[in-house]
């Protein structure tokens, strides 16, 4: 194709980042046929963000990075680079800035993990409260910034939808909205990496349940948030844990745990989704997360116990290749 009139600016592109592009056409289509993806579409200028791939060896060295084909490029480096570096990854944001990601690869000394029962914790997963651990210590409430956040994306998509087609002020608009994605998006990460490495840092396991699917009562504005935070959260904490010599226990999704008694056991179908408190049969008198956060941390224990526990299974295997992302902007 490079040898083609029409299509000889192809020359003019770096020859690994064309490869990178023939091979994630190649995943693209396996993901299609072995039914996990929709066809592929083709890439648009105007609807996708600018990125590109490097997928070998990426320079970094005094404040700058080297691009193929374009040379050293000033960034601003936001944490050291830690390994040898795998590929980088380019992409133009909302902001108009290019941001690269690196990928960095080595070895982990193969060191068993030993728990400490006492350091154990189970995690109650919810909307009012984002995070409820099972020793009574600070419960997270679920971030403020979720709803404001998710009204101003609103907004700003009325206003594009207003706009006409094709009109600066309508690219204006999709501007604004794209960064009023991006600056909800920032705002739950940074909450949740605080929160997730909060919680690695204290405890020596961590189980939670599966993905929460316990028919919230959810309101509009509360789903958006939540889905995705819940779905990052577990994959941090896993990550996490497998980095920091920890095990993440994930309990089945059908372990009753807001509905059972954790003193006698007995399972309360009057329970409803309304009630933060309540009584058991038996006398005890229940907060609603703190009972299912302790059942969690029952069951885990009993799945460490037994060697269940998948996650605890997996950090022990040999040589885990770490990957560290950096992120510089320039
Ligand atoms: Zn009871």
């Amino acid at each position: 194709m490079k040898g083609k009139p029409e299509t000889a600016w192809l020359s003019e592109c770096d020859s690994q980042a064309l490869q990178q592009v023939l091979r994630d056409l190649v995943r693209a289509f396996t993901n299609f046929f072995e039914r996990r993806a929709r066809y592929p579409r083709f890439k648009s200028k105007k609807r996708d963000r600018a990125r590109f791939r490097i997928p070998q060896r990426v320079k970094v060295a005094d404040g700058k990075v080297y691009v193929p084909k374009v040379g050293w490029v000033r960034i601003r480096q936001s944490r050291e680079v830690d390994g040898a570096t795998k590929s980088a990854t380019f992409a133009r944001e909302a902001d108009g800035h290019w941001y690269v990601s690196l990928v960095t690869e080595f070895e982990m000394p193969d060191v068993a993990i030993v728990i400490d029962s006492a350091k154990v914790v189970g995690i109650d997963l919810g909307l009012k409260d984002f995070v409820v651990p099972s020793d009574g210590s600070k419960t997270t409430p679920a971030p403020k910034f979720s709803r404001k956040a998710t009204a101003k994306i609103r907004r700003a998509q009325k206003a594009v939808s207003r706009r006409k087609l094709g009109s600066k002020r309508r690219d204006k608009a999709k501007k604004r909205l794209a960064l009023a994605h991006r600056k909800a998006r920032d705002q739950r990460n940074d909450f949740l990496h605080k929160l997730s490495t909060d919680l690695v840092d204290r405890y020596e396991a961590i189980c939670i349940e599966d993905l929460n699917v316990k028919g919230l009562a959810r309101t509009k504005l509360a789903r958006s948030f939540t889905d995705a935070a819940m779905g990052e959260f577990r994959r941090q904490l896993e990550y996490k844990c497998e980095w920091n010599r920890r095990a993440l226990v994930v309990i089945d999704r059908f372990f009753p745990s807001t509905r059972m008694c954790r003193r006698c056991g007995a399972i309360n179908d009057r329970l409803t989704l309304e009630d933060r408190a309540w009584d058991c049969d038996c006398g005890a008198h229940h907060d609603r997360d703190l009972n299912a956060a302790c059942n969690i941390l029952d069951e885990g224990l009993r799945l460490l116990a037994a060697g269940q526990a998948r996650q605890a299974k997996r950090s022990g295997s040999r040589c885990k290749t770490r990957a560290s992302e950096l992120s510089a902007s320039n």
